[in-house]
């Protein structure tokens, strides 16, 4: 099963845009990029695919307009900035959106909202209603609430728990990176890119081999969770760059490359 027929397979399917894809280079949100994502996203909407968006980016959103916080490390200015920086992230989605005529909506969970069956289903009827009536929901966690003893803690978690709550078909996680390597391309230029992963303790294997320096850990370890998570609800995941041309277009037409998680059925069937 390749990508593009992952996409022509799927009818619900959750976007997560990390914060180095929102983000330009000088700490900003990146307004062009939303913008030509709800292009995108309108356009797959339009042929009969229902969309939830998980988008990080409200820290940066928050020092871009409180730069003079920048230096504080309190857990209360850290919050602060998140509660200024959330609304200058819905801002920019919205001003993405409007000229589409989609209306979205601002979701904001905490890990004890997944535990708790009430808030769960709440949960999973308003994400229903709202796509239903065409709205796209923007999900993120509620950093107000969330100290660190009690976060989700990263939005590759929070993803793959919102595509399991919505029951999505797919799951695709835009960083800044093309997917899965079995090494670090930025070091070493032989590095390959896997395209398709069956088997996560395999790929976590490969991870920990490929550790040189910051490469091999961090942001990508909680990506392959995110996939073994989606995947034992039979959901299956793509990693791909999202500042890559039009990268929701070219992934789902096949002329951008991503590593593709797959149940192992898909993985066997295709
Ligand atoms: P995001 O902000 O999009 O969630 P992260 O920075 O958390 O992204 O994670 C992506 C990063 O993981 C990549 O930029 C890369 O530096 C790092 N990484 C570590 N090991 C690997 C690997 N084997 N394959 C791909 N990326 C890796």
């Amino acid at each position: 099963m390749n990508i593009p027929s992952l996409f022509a397979k799927a009818r619900k399917i959750v976007l997560k845009f990390g914060s180095n894809t929102l983000a330009t280079g000088n700490g900003k949100i990146n307004a062009p990029l939303l913008e030509k994502f709800a292009e995108q996203a309108a356009a797959l909407i339009r042929s009969g695919k229902q969309i939830i968006i998980v988008s990080s980016g409200a820290q940066v959103a928050g020092l871009s307009a409180m730069d003079k916080w920048a230096r504080k490390k309190d857990i209360h200015y850290r919050q602060a900035l998140c509660a200024v920086g959330q609304v200058k992230l819905m801002n920019a989605w919205e001003h993405a959106f409007t000229p589409w005529g989609i209306h979205i909506a601002q979701i904001l969970l905490t890990r004890d909202d997944f535990g708790d069956t009430t808030r769960t289903l709440n949960m999973r009827n308003t994400l229903f209603t709202l796509v239903d009536e065409g709205i796209v929901p923007i999900i993120n966690e509620n950093d107000t609430v969330s100290v660190e003893e009690i976060k989700i803690g990263d939005n590759d978690t929070l993803a793959a728990q919102s595509a399991i709550l919505w029951s999505a078909d797919l799951l695709v996680l835009f960083s800044d990176i093309d997917g899965l390597y079995n090494k670090n391309p930025k070091e070493d230029p032989a590095a390959q890119l896997v395209a398709e992963v069956r088997d996560i303790a395999e790929a976590r294997r490969l991870v920990k081999a490929s550790g040189t320096s910051e490469f091999g850990t961090g942001g990508i370890l909680t990506k392959l969770e995110a996939a073994e998570r989606a995947l034992s609800y039979g959901i299956p995941m793509i990693l791909a760059h999202g500042c890559r041309e039009r990268a929701l277009e070219a992934l789902a037409a096949g002329t951008q490359p991503g590593t593709a998680f797959l149940v192992h059925q898909e993985a066997r069937g295709s």
